[in-house]
C-alpha cells in the first residue's frame, strides 16, 4: 500500500514507455485515486525502437509494435491531447485537443514527454526530406519507398545507421553522410565507431565521412544533396537523424528546473518541486554511480525510470529509494546486435577484452582514470556479465570475477 495517502489525483504527461510504465506501476502498487495519462500521439504506447528496424523493413505490421499492457489497469487515457502549460501555483496542467483547451488539477505529476527531433537546420525543406521519431513518421517513410528509391541518410548516429541498415537490407541504394570521422563516433568513440563504418561499407552502403550537407537540391521534391566537399548525391528520399531535444516547451515559465532536460534527484523527484517527478528522455537525473546529472535516451532507462518515479510518488517526500542501475542500450544493424552497458562518455582508454573485432564477435571495455565505465559487445547477452564490473567501478581493463581488484588502482 502507498505510504503517501495524500495522493488522490495523478496526471502523467507523455504516453510513451516512461509514462505508461509510471501509470501501470502506480496502479500495480496500490494507488487507487484518479489517474490520467495524457498523450500527444493518437496511439497507445508502442515499441519506438522497432521504427528504425522491423517496422521500417516491414518484418512486423503496425499492430505488432504495440506495447502489451502488463495488466489491464484503470486509467483515463487522453490520446491526441497535448499539455501546453503548467501552473504550479494552482497545481494544474493546461491541455489542448484541437481547438479546445482545458485545465486539469493534480496533486502528483509525472513529466514523461520524451524528446522531439532536431529539425532540419535552416527551416523549410522540399518534399521527401523526413525525420524518424514517431510511428506516423515511419509509415510516411515506408509509403515513399519503391524498389529503386535512392536514399540519402544524413546523420551517423544510432537512428541514421539503423535506418541505413534496414533500407540497405531491403536492397535499396543507400548513401550515409556524417560530419564525424566514423559512424557512431559520438556514442562509441572513433575506434569502436569505425567497426560500424566497416560493417556498413561491407553491406554496400556508400558512406561519406567528415562532410556536412551544404544544401538540398530540388524544386518541390528533393532531387539531390550537395555536400561541403562539392559532391552532389542524387536522392529520391533524404532521411535525417540529427539528434533530439528534451520535450520541455510546455514547461516554459512554470518554475520547473530545466537544464538540458528536467533536473531531478536520484529518485526522479524534480529538484525543489514537491509532488512532481520526471522520467525517460525528457529527464536528467542525478546518477549516484557517475556522480553527475545524466539524460539518457535509452528504452531500458526510460522504462525503469517510469517504474521508479511511480514508487517515488507513492513513497512520499523523504522516503523514496535512489535509482543507481547501470544504463543499458542495444542497437540492431544487419545481423549484428550491439549492446552497451554503462556510459562511455569521456573515456580515455578502450580495449578489446574478449574475442576479435576482425571476427565480428568481441567485447570492448571503456576506461576513465583507470576505472571501467562502460562495456560494449556484439556477443548477444555478454554485456550482462559486466554490469557488476561497472557498478563497482572496477579497475581497467576489467577481468570478470575480479571484484577484489575493484578498489586497487592500476
Ligand atoms: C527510431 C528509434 C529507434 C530507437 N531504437 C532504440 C534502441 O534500439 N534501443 C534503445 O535503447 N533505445 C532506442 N530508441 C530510444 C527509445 O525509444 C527512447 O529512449 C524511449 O522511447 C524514450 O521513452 P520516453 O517515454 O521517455 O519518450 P517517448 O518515447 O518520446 O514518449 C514520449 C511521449 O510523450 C508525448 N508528448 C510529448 N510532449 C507532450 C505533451 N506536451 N503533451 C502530451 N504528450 C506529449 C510524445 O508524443 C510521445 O508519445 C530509439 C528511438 C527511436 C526514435
Amino acid at each position: 500500500m502507498p505510504s503517501n495517502k495524500q495522493l488522490r489525483q495523478v496526471v502523467v504527461v507523455g504516453a510513451g514507455v516512461a509514462g505508461t510504465m509510471a501509470a501501470q506501476t502506480l496502479r500495480a502498487e496500490g494507488y487507487d485515486g484518479e489517474l490520467t495519462l495524457v498523450g500527444a500521439e493518437r496511439y497507445a504506447a508502442y515499441h519506438r525502437p522497432a521504427l528504425s528496424k522491423k517496422l521500417l523493413t516491414g518484418e512486423v505490421y503496425r499492430a505488432g509494435i504495440d506495447m502489451a499492457p502488463q495488466n489491464e489497469f484503470e486509467v483515463r487515457a487522453l490520446r491526441g491531447v497535448s499539455a501546453v502549460g503548467l501552473d504550479m501555483a494552482s497545481r494544474t496542467v493546461q491541455l489542448r485537443e484541437g481547438a479546445d483547451e482545458r485545465t486539469m488539477p493534480f496533486d502528483g505529476l509525472v513529466i514523461a514527454s520524451g524528446a522531439d527531433v532536431r529539425p532540419w537546420p535552416g527551416g523549410s525543406v522540399p518534399d521527401g526530406v523526413m525525420p524518424l521519431r514517431t510511428v506516423d513518421d515511419c509509415l510516411a517513410i515506408r509509403s515513399k519507398l519503391g524498389r529503386r528509391t535512392r536514399v540519402v541518410v544524413v546523420g551517423g548516429g544510432f537512428i541514421g545507421t539503423e535506418v541505413a541498415a534496414s533500407l540497405r537490407s531491403l536492397g535499396l541504394t543507400v548513401t550515409l553522410v556524417s560530419r564525424e570521422d566514423a559512424l557512431l563516433q559520438s556514442a562509441l568513440g572513433e575506434e569502436m565507431g569505425s567497426c560500424w563504418t566497416d560493417l556498413h561499407r561491407r553491406h554496400g552502403v556508400d558512406v561519406h565521412l567528415g562532410v556536412a550537407v551544404e544544401s538540398l537540391v530540388g524544386d518541390g521534391h528533393v532531387k539531390a544533396v550537395r555536400l561541403s566537399d562539392g559532391l552532389k548525391l542524387k536522392a529520391d528520399l533524404v532521411l535525417f537523424g540529427l539528434g533530439v531535444e528534451p520535450a520541455t516547451g510546455w514547461l516554459r515559465g512554470s518554475g520547473i528546473p530545466v537544464d538540458k532536460g528536467v533536473v531531478c534527484d536520484a529518485t526522479g523527484a524534480v529538484e525543489g518541486v514537491p509532488g512532481v517527478v520526471a522520467a525517460g528522455d525528457v529527464a536528467r537525473w542525478w546518477h549516484p554511480l557517475y556522480q553527475e546529472h545524466l539524460r539518457i535516451e535509452h528504452w531500458d532507462q526510460a522504462s525503469r525510470q517510469g517504474v521508479t518515479v511511480a514508487r517515488t510518488l507513492l513513497a512520499g517526500p523523504g522516503n523514496a529509494e535512489e535509482y543507481d542501475a547501470v544504463p543499458y542500450f542495444w542497437s540492431d544493424q544487419y545481423d549484428v546486435k550491439l549492446q552497451l552497458v554503462g556510459v562511455p562518455t569521456g573515456h580515455d582508454n578502450v580495449e578489446v577484452v574478449e574475442g576479435s573485432v576482425r571476427e565480428g564477435e568481441f567485447v570492448a571495455a571503456y576506461g576513465k582514470n583507470g576505472r571501467t565505465i562502460a562495456v560494449l559487445s556484439t556477443i548477444p547477452g555478454r554485456v550482462n556479465d559486466y554490469r557488476g564490473v561497472i557498478a563497482d567501478a572496477a579497475a581497467f581493463p576489467p577481468r570478470l570475477n575480479a571484484k577484489a581488484d575493484s578498489t586497487t588502482s592500476t
